[in-house]
Formats: structure tokens, sequence, C-alpha cells
């Protein structure tokens, strides 16, 4: 994987969540988020957390703000 790429990824998703007033989901969305992570190919699971091996992003923090998006997953 490109270095470069999470940290633009990042960025851009940062911009975003911070455009949007820092909103976060409701906790049923924010769970259902949790729950396509977690069984997800791309999710690396360690000591309770859930990183995304596609941007770089812990989905605990990411997957609460409603203005963020999976990559690869349209629903999310
Ligand atoms: S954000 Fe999308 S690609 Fe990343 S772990 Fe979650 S479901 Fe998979």
């Amino acid at each position: 994987m490109d270095d470069e790429a999470p940290k633009g990824a990042f960025l851009k998703t940062a911009a975003k969540v911070a455009k949007s007033g820092f909103a976060l989901l409701a906790k049923p969305a924010f769970q259902a988020r949790l729950e396509a992570c977690g069984t997800c190919a791309l999710s690396i699971k360690k000591d309770n957390t859930i990183t995304c091996s596609s941007c770089g992003c812990d989905m605990g923090i990411k997957a609460r703000f409603s203005a963020t998006e999976c990559p690869i997953n349209p629903d999310w």
C-alpha cells in the first residue's frame, strides 16, 4: 500500500468531519457500521479495536462521525 494514500484519505476525511460540525451518528447506526467493519476482510482487529487497512483509520473513532464513508461499501 502506498504510504501517502492513507495520509491523504485521513486529511480528506478530517476536513469533511470538520465541515459537518463534527456531527455524530445515532448509536444504532454507529453499531451497524462497526458490525460491517467487524466482518470486513479489510479490517484488522486487535485489542478491542478495528482498524481499516484500506483507509488506515480506527473505526471506533471514524465510524462515529456521520460525514465519514467506507472506502468500498456504499451503504456505510
Ligand atoms: S471502513 Fe469499509 S473497508 Fe474499512 S474495515 Fe470498515 S467496512 Fe471494511
